[in-house]
């Protein structure tokens, strides 16, 4: 069964829509159980570190049938998560530099719309935070999203390298973790070890995070970091419940320090909630954008920034006036911060630079954030790391009905002080 709705965290203007979008099912087993794998329509088993789990395809009556099985912990619908590829503000831009990056440093002239300049200082403090630290190679970010484009001349410095992969057999799986020729990171929506980027989206979040600090291009809010690209939305931007929690088992298995997670859609899983439990249970920040549907995240749930693990930090996206960018969701408990979302220069597929809005561009930032957090001390939990980004928030009244906290600085963070 297919239902082609979503809902979609790139978007200049987004859609929400209310109906659900699941393609088949997924059935969580109870430890040491099996089922009779020929019931069930195409049929894919999933072993995680939580748990094992099967994909199928199924109707209302086989699902019934599933409830009652005594193999069976729980089902639930497999739901499509989307990042939308027509947005009309990704202009190509020919001469891209530091200049344009307002949301690491505001100069008041790079940061506004068409008719209103931008204000001064309205950014996380980059430069400043670079006097601490600029990230460490010993920092594994993994991007969940639609790839990296790993031959990027800004990027291909940063990435996270598998050492037995690289110097290992092509296509053989020589670390044995169930993926071969994984060298970059995976790619769930294919299932094959290569997490090329054929969308871009999740090229511009990981240049957000870790493009190098190399004099030409963009650079990252950390110049040092291993960029860990686990594809998990295909070329189109969508991606299900069950190729997420793969992506996410895959990152705990390979030691990533942060998630940076720039999508969402569905509705609650307990899969995905289990999968980001077993990630805090690692202290492995899983940092989520908020949605763009201009909705409250406090009256209505908006998934995986609402799941309420503590590692989770929800993040909403603010324009270069310091003000909610008008796409964003909100939420004054459950969106913990706001970082910089509109018109954000990052690295594409095929060696560009674009811009692009959304939630999904202010959530990277934060992930670069939590990096130099972690690169500066790595005794740092994810409680502790979420505590320090909202208890060094700058306050902002524009910013004040809409978040727990205010709009995150990366100098205030790392000193733990508010000045
Ligand atoms: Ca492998």
């Amino acid at each position: 069964m297919k239902r082609s709705v979503g809902f979609f965290l790139s978007l200049l203007v987004c859609t929400s829509l209310n109906a659900q979008d699941f393609d088949g099912y997924i059935v969580k087993l109870k430890p040491g159980k099996s089922l009779d794998m020929k019931s069930l329509s195409n049929a894919k088993e999933i072993s995680t570190s939580f748990g094992q789990f099967v994909k199928f395809e199924g109707n209302e009556k086989s699902i019934s049938a599933l409830k009652s099985n005594d193999a069976v912990e729980y089902v639930e619908p497999n739901y499509i998560y989307t990042v939308d590829n027509t947005l009309d503000s990704m202009k190509a831009v020919s001469d891209p530099k530091f200049a344009e990056q307002w949301g690491l440093k505001n100069t008041g002239k790079n940061s506004g719309g068409w008719w209103t300049p931008g204000k001064k200082g309205e950014d996380i403090n980059a430069e400043r935070a670079w006097q601490v630290t600029k990230g460490s190679k010993d920092v594994i970010v993994a991007v969940i999203d639609t790839g990296i484009d790993w031959r990027h001349p800004d990027l291909k410095n940063n990435l996270w390298v598998n050492e037995a992969e690289l110097n290992g057999e092509e296509g053989v799986d020589d670390d044995g973790n169930g993926v071969i020729d994984d060298i970059h990171g995976a790619d769930f929506a294919n299932d094959d070890g290569d997490p090329m980027d054929g969308h871009g989206h999740g090229t511009h979040c990981a240049g957000v995070i870790g493009a190098s600090h190399d004099r030409t291009g963009i650079a990252g809010v950390m110049a040092n970091v291993k960029l860990m690209g686990i594809k998990f939305l295909t070329d189109s931007g969508s991606g299900s419940t069950a190729d997420a929690i793969e992506a996410v088992n895959y990152a705990i298995k390979m030691g990533a320090h942060v998630m940076s997670n720039s999508w969402g859609g569905g509705g609650k899983s307990e899969a995905l909630k289990e999968a980001i439990v077993a990630a805090n249970d690692q202290g492995i920040t899983f940092v989520a954008a908020a949605g763009n549907s201009r909705s409250d995240n406090d009256a209505k749930e908006t998934y995986p920034a609402n799941y309420r693990v503590d590692n989770v930090i929800s993040v909403g996206a603010m324009d270069g006036n310091g003000n909610k960018a008008s796409f964003s969701n909100y939420g004054k408990k459950m969106v913990h911060v706001f970082a910089p979302g509109v018109n954000i220069l990052s690295t594409v597929k095929n060696g560009g630079y674009q811009k692009m809005s959304g939630t999904s561009m202010a959530c990277p930032h934060v992930s670069g954030i939590v990096g130099l957090l972690i690169s500066n001390n790595a005794n740092l939990n994810p409680v502790d790391i979420r505590d320090r980004l909202m208890g060094t928030a700058v306050e902002n009244s524009s910013l004040n009905n809409y978040t727990a906290s205010g709009r995150t600085d990366a100098h205030r963070a790392l000193t733990n002080t508010r000045n």
